[in-house]
């Protein structure tokens, strides 16, 4: 058994890889142990899933979502309640307490001198950090592509050796060339919510397909809470994309033609 990223021999490997992070809601999309070596699968996680969430835009997201960590924690938000007063908002998934609000001693005054107290806090921002993004979008429309081919040997092997993906590959794991471009917009609201034939309301977290275009091109698709995120497996070239758009009236290609 080869590694989809370093190639090598990931026979020993005990590690499972998640495709989309799991801090960011994912437990159901992963891969089996091997096919991602536990070097590769810690790399991504020190110096690609763990900076692109520790970023101010993935921080306000997993707050504002409440989108526990693997540990069950949500990341504080540093806030204010006055002008120079700073306030630390901690929220909480499990316990008694939704949420804790820290202040300094100094804010005391003023936050009983003014009715209603406000917590301000960063907003949502749909622009995440533009190289960390790309090279999660690498590393998931590789693993995306394995997924499909679990149970399948021969067709696991030619993706492995394929190399038409090793740009993408190696931009993905190591770094390697020019930052690959990817594209960033909202197609839904952060708080929509869909209503499930069992009556439960439920929030999309993140949705993946792949578009393949008349000029033969491949490019993967992921939204998270309704930011779509794309970007093309064979070239650093968004442009066959755009004409996708232009053509079908800027629709999701996660909710058009097969896939809606
Ligand atoms: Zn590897």
């Amino acid at each position: 058994m080869l590694c989809l990223f370093c190639k090598r021999d990931s026979q020993g490997s005990r590690s499972v890889e998640h495709v989309v992070p799991e801090s960011l809601g994912n437990t159901t999309m992963t891969l089996p142990a091997g096919t991602v070596c536990d070097a590769c699968n810690n790399y991504f996680a020190v110096k690609v899933e763990k900076p692109l969430l520790e970023s101010p835009e993935l921080i306000a997201l997993r707050f504002h979502e409440t989108i526990p960590s693997k540990k069950r924690r949500i990341p504080p938000l540093l806030g204010t309640v006055g002008p120079g007063l700073p306030a630390f908002v901690q929220r909480y998934v499990d316990g008694n307490f939704m949420a804790t609000i820290s202040v300094e001693s100094d804010a005391l005054p003023y936050l009983i001198s003014e009715k209603p107290s406000v917590v301000n806090l960063p907003a949502l921002v749909d622009n995440w950090p533009a190289v960390l993004a790309s090279r999660l979008m690498a590393k998931a429309a590789l693993e995306s592509l394995a997924q499909r081919l679990l149970g399948n040997p021969i067709g696991m092997r030619s993706l492995v050796a394929d190399p038409q993906l090793d740009p993408i590959r190696e931009y993905g794991r190591y770094g390697s060339g020019k930052p690959w471009p990817i594209s960033q917009r909202r197609i839904y609201d952060v708080e929509k919510s869909w209503t499930l034939s069992t009556g439960e309301v439920v929030q999309r977290v993140w949705e993946s397909d792949f578009l393949y275009t008349s000029f033969g091109e491949v490019y993967f698709v992921l939204a998270i809470f309704g930011l779509e995120l794309c970007i093309n497996l064979l070239d650093r070239d968004l442009r066959g994309y755009a004409a996708w758009l232009q053509t079908n009236n800027h629709a999701s290609p996660l909710y058009h033609g097969k896939n809606s």
